[in-house]
C-alpha cells in the first residue's frame, strides 16, 4: 500500500498500540498518528516521528478529526486490565463500545480502507473453558455466546458491528482474537497488568527487598498461553492487509499453568520461594488456549516465540523499569537483553 497515506492508531499510547506505531514506522510509513486519551508523559511509548494526538475516542467528534484523511485505522483503544481489573469494572470495559462504534463511523464517512479491531478470546464461552484439561478453542466456539461477563461481551457485540459494518457500509474491516500477550513495554503494576508482567514483579521485589514468598492468585493450577508482542504485532499487520474477514484467535498454544510461569520466571531471575495461593482473588476461567489451525491454514503461519525467550526479554524490561521506580539494584540476566526504558 501507499506508504504516504495516513495510518490512525487508536490506544497508541497504551502496550500493543505502541508497539504497532513503531513497527508501522520501521517499515517506511510516514504518515502514522497515534491517538490516546492518556497525557503524553503517561503512554508507555512516544515515537516522534508520528503525530501523537492526546484525545478521548469515545467521543464521536474527535473520531472524525483523527480519521479526516486516513487510510488505515487500527482501533486498539479500550478501557481494559488484567483479570484484577475487567473482573470489577464491568460497566467501564462495556463503555469501550462508544469507541469502536465512533471510530467505525468516522471511518465509513471518512473512506477509510481498512479498519483493525482488536477483539478477545474473552469472547469464548465460559463453558468452554471450565476445566484445566483444555481443548483449545476454535473460532466457532464463540457461540452460542456466553463470554466473559462485561469485556467479552463488550468485544462480542463490538465484532459482529465491525461484521456489519463491512456487509452492510463496505468498510473493510479485519479482526483479531488476541490471547493474553506480554512484552516489554507493557502495564506491570497499578492493578492493570495481567500474569506475566505480575509475576515478574513480584520476583523482582522478592529479589530487591528479600522477601521469602509470592503470592499466586487462585490454586495456580489454571492453565494459559501468552502470546509474545513481536508475533502480535506481525499477527496484527497480516491480518490487516490480507483479503480474510471473520475474526481469528491471534495467540499462542503453548500452553501452561500459572504455577509453572512462576517457576519459569524464578528460574530466570535464579531464585526459589515460598509460593502462597490467594484462592479469593480473580484468576478468570480455569483453562484457555487458542486452537490455531485456522490462522494456519489463512495465513500459513502462527504465533512461535518461545513462552521462556519472551518471558526473559520481558523480565529483563521490568527489572529496569521496577529499579528506576525504587532506586534498587536487582540485576538483569546474563542473556543481558535489555531495553531502554520508556
Ligand atoms: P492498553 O491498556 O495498554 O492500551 C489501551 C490504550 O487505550 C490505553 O493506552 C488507553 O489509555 C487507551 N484508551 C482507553 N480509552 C480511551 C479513549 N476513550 N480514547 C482514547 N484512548 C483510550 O492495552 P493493550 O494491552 O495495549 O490492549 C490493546 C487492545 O487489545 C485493547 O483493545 C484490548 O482490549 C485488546 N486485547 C489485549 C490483550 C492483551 O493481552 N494485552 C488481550 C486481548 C485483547
Amino acid at each position: 500500500m501507499n506508504k504516504d497515506g495516513l495510518i490512525v492508531v487508536g490506544g497508541g499510547g497504551g502496550f500493543i498500540g505502541g508497539h504497532l506505531v513503531k513497527q508501522l514506522l520501521d517499515e517506511g510509513f510516514t504518515n502514522v498518528r497515534s491517538v490516546d486519551i492518556k497525557p503524553t508523559h503517561e503512554w508507555y511509548q512516544v515515537h516522534e516521528p508520528a503525530d501523537n494526538v492526546v484525545a478521548d475516542l469515545k467521543l464521536k467528534d474527535n473520531c472524525y478529526r483523527v480519521c479526516d484523511g486516513a487510510s488505515q485505522v487500527y482501533q486498539l483503544a479500550a478501557d481494559m486490565g488484567g483479570m484484577g481489573f475487567i473482573e470489577n469494572n464491568k460497566a467501564l470495559c462495556m463503555l469501550s463500545v462508544l469507541i469502536t462504534t465512533h471510530m467505525l463511523m468516522a471511518a465509513e464517512d471518512c473512506g477509510v480502507e481498512r479498519f483493525f479491531y482488536s477483539s478477545s478470546a474473552c469472547v469464548y464461552a465460559a463453558d468452554k473453558q471450565k476445566s484445566e484439561d483444555v481443548v483449545p478453542l476454535r473460532e466457532e466456539d464463540a457461540y452460542p455466546a456466553m463470554p466473559e461477563d462485561g469485556y467479552g461481551w463488550e468485544k462480542l457485540f463490538t465484532e459482529r458491528m465491525c461484521r456489519h459494518f463491512r456487509e452492510d457500509f463496505g468498510v473493510q474491516t479485519r479482526m483479531a482474537r488476541f490471547h493474553n500477550v506480554y512484552g516489554p513495554f507493557g502495564t506491570w503494576d497499578g492493578g492493570r497488568e495481567k500474569a506475566p508482567a505480575a509475576i515478574c514483579r513480584k520476583v523482582i521485589n522478592a529479589k530487591a527487598t528479600g522477601a521469602k514468598s509470592i503470592e499466586i492468585w487462585g490454586d495456580g493450577l489454571q492453565t494459559r498461553s501468552f502470546m509474545y508482542i513481536d508475533d502480535c504485532i506481525k499477527g496484527i499487520r497480516m491480518f490487516t492487509e490480507a483479503d480474510y474477514t471473520e475474526p481469528l484467535n491471534l495467540g499462542s498454544d503453548e500452553l501452561t499453568t500459572i504455577n509453572n510461569l512462576v517457576d519459569m520466571v524464578e528460574e530466570i531471575a535464579e531464585i526459589k520461594l515460598e509460593h502462597t495461593h490467594n484462592l479469593t482473588a480473580p484468576k478468570g476461567v480455569n483453562g484457555r488456549n487458542s486452537d490455531n489451525d485456522k490462522i494456519k491454514e489463512v495465513h500459513g503461519w502462527a504465533p512461535s516465540i518461545r513462552l521462556r525467550d519472551g518471558m526473559e526479554r520481558t523480565y529483563n524490561w521490568i527489572v529496569g523499569e521496577y529499579n528506576a521506580q525504587h532506586g534498587t539494584d536487582v540485576p538483569m540476566t546474563d542473556a543481558g537483553i535489555s531495553f531502554a526504558n520508556a
